[in-house]
């Protein structure tokens, strides 16, 4: 297939907001703004990049997806970033969701089992300068305890059960957005918070399908 030239992509970007993001209900102006700036087909591989600014997951490799652009900026939304934020993702995947954080918060530190897809968004977020994102490959069911507490953690697999270590590392006015519910069928997207004095509230955001979060070999 040939591929597109770049002001295709910007054009095919700007779509995607309009009628995607904008049009659904994504209302945050600076998340709007985010998912305008990245350029989500430099996270898709070569073969499948004409894709990138479809409708719909698409295939990363290793039998993972990049989130639904909509599913991504609702996760982004849901946790309201701040500028000062320190922010936890499980599941780097691409690395764009990442990427979409990252201009919006102080720091990104991205967990991904799969070692592959852990060096390929390495390289993709270094090239593109997103320089306050950290990939480490490893178990997201453990969280990250060394740079814990995070205000915020986007879970982009599911698990059966949100794990308690990433409760833990929450800090009190923390938000926690996760896909919660048995494999391959429906889950609930989840957003957790804690209040100040720790108490934890817990809200049905909306039926999503994700991969599952898998337990390592
Ligand atoms: N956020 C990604 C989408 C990721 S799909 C993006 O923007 O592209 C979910 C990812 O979670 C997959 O890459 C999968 O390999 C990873 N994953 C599954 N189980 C995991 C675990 N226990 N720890 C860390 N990552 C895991």
């Amino acid at each position: 297939m040939r591929a597109l030239d770049d002001s295709s992509y910007d054009a095919a970007r700007e779509t995607m907001v309009r009628e995607q993001i904008a049009a659904r209900g994504i209302r945050d102006p600076r998340v709007i703004e985010s998912m305008r700036r990245v350029p989500r087909h430099l996270f898709v591989p070569p073969a499948d990049r004409e894709r990138a600014y479809i409708d719909a997951p698409v295939p990363i490799g290793e039998g993972q997806t990049i989130s639904q652009p909509y599913i991504v900026a609702l996760m982004t939304e849901l946790v309201r970033p701040q500028s000062g934020d320190r922010v936890l993702e499980i599941g780097t995947g691409s690395g764009y969701q990442a990427a979409v954080l990252s201009g919006l918060v102080r720091h990104v530190y991205t967990i991904e089992l799969e070692e592959t897809l852990a060096r390929r968004a390495e390289g993709v977020l270094r090239e593109q300068k997103y320089d306050n994102v950290t990939v480490r490959v490893g178990d997201g069911y453990a969280g990250w305890p060394e740079h814990a507490p995070f205000d915020i953690i986007v879970v982009t697999a599911a698990p059966e059960q949100v794990p308690q270590p990433l409760i833990d590392q929450l800090k009190p006015g923390g938000r926690l957005v996760v896909p919660v519910g048995p494999r391959f069928t429906v889950q609930q997207l989840q957003l957790i918070e804690k209040n100040a004095s720790g108490e934890i509230h817990t809200k049905n955001v909306s039926p999503v399908m994700f991969v599952p979060l898998r337990r390592p070999q």
